[in-house]
């Protein structure tokens, strides 16, 4: 079969007409016409990227594909105190930021860096964009700069997917991370406020009845003993009218430190009303919590109180103590205790009264 072969080595020993010499001229001006229109386009579009960079007021810098940097903007010389003209050309991004050579996003971007490389330089501080592919964020502490920094790093891509460079932003985040703390501090001390009884600093009863409800369901699930005080002062009226409502206020505060004395970590102690105080024991049995609440009792009726000069008076605490018997409602476990306390209160006051336990305890 007859194939359309061209003969190669025939046509290159031929001599070339003029017309053929013509044909190849006007192909190669087209040729160089092209490429000098691409290398003007490159050359334009990276003075294009040269202005962008200059012009926007985030902290920027560009590395190529050797990690060389290639771009370094004027907000980022303001931040950094380098300037471009001693960082471009050079791989000595790293210095910005620490004292000794290591890796910045950008370089493991342009690297194709695992996530589990990454998180060994940025561990629990970076995340993935959501917008861009194969981008970072990163926001951390430089005590070298006293400064909070939000960066990202994002790859640079030919036409082709290829990785050819990074960009990398930087911004200074402290302003805004110290407005975070300060928020973060006045929601916390709101919160200690919204549960703490002024007079005494010990929690409020709002905070009682939420948390005799945790631990009750606490005690529920893992079948843990939960124990349960309370305590009243006796004849406090009297001493209020003797010595005046501020002295009194004193007492409470004595009595609460009492207290807050005999707590071991787990318990709570909280003012219940007026001159009622209350203490929730998790993973306590009622013995022990009879224990703790006959030293505390002791300890109160032994405190020295000096009302007003020369006067020394003494003062003591009724206790009822109950046990959480699994399946009763939280009312009717403070319910029995309540009761064991105005029994202790009907037995002549200044005494400790374990409250009886239907299911035969
Ligand atoms: P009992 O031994 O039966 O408990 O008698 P009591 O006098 O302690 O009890 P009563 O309920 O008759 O009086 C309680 C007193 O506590 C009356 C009230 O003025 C006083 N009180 C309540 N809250 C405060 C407070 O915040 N500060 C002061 N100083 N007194 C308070
Ligand atoms: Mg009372
Ligand atoms: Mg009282």
């Amino acid at each position: 079969m007859e194939t359309a072969q061209v003969d190669w080595s025939s046509s290159l020993k031929t001599k070339p007409t003029y017309e053929d010499l013509e044909i190849r001229i006007h192909d190669l001006e087209k040729e160089i016409k092209e490429c000098k229109k691409c290398s003007e386009g490159s050359h334009k579009s990276d003075i294009l990227l040269s202005q962008i960079l200059q012009g926007t007021f985030i902290p920027t810098f560009v590395i190529d594909g050797r990690r060389i940097i290639t771009h370094w903007n004027k907000a980022l010389e303001n931040l950094t105190g380098f300037s471009a003209a001693e960082m471009i050309g050079t791989r000595n991004h790293w210095r910005v930021l620490y004292p000794s050579e290591r890796p910045l996003m950008a370089d493991l971007v342009v690297g194709k860096a695992s996530e589990d490389t990454i998180a060994r330089y940025y561990e629990g501080k970076f995340r993935k964009s959501a917008t861009l592919e194969a981008a970072y964020e990163v926001e951390d502490y430089f005590p070298e700069l006293g400064r909070w920094l939000l960066f990202t790093a994002s790859p640079l891509t030919d036409g082709n997917g290829g990785i050819i460079g990074a960009i990398e932003t930087l911004q200074d985040i402290t302003e805004q991370k110290r407005a975070e703390e300060e928020l973060r501090q006045s929601e916390q001390r709101y919160r200690e406020m919204s549960i703490t009884d002024s007079l005494t600093k010990l929690y409020n009863s709002r905070h009682f009845f939420r948390q005799l409800g945790n631990e009750v369901e606490r005690a529920k699930r893992y079948g843990f003993p939960l124990s349960l005080i309370l305590l009243d002062i006796d004849d406090f009226k009297r001493y209020n009218d003797s010595y005046g409502h501020l002295e009194g206020d004193d007492v409470l505060k004595a009595l609460s430190n009492v207290i807050r004395k005999n707590l071991r970590t787990s318990d709570s102690a909280f003012r219940y009303g007026g001159e009622e105080f209350t203490i929730l024991l998790p993973e306590t049995e009622s013995e022990n919590a009879f224990i703790a609440a006959e030293r505390l009792r002791k300890d109160f009726e032994n405190l020295v109180l000096s009302p007003s000069l020369g006067v020394e008076e003494h003062m003591s605490v009724s206790i009822g103590v109950s046990r959480y018997i699994p399946g009763e409602q939280p009312s009717t476990f403070l319910k029995r205790v309540d009761e064991a306390m105005y029994k202790a209160k009907k037995q002549g006051k200044n005494c400790v009264l374990l409250a009886p336990c239907r299911r035969g305890e």
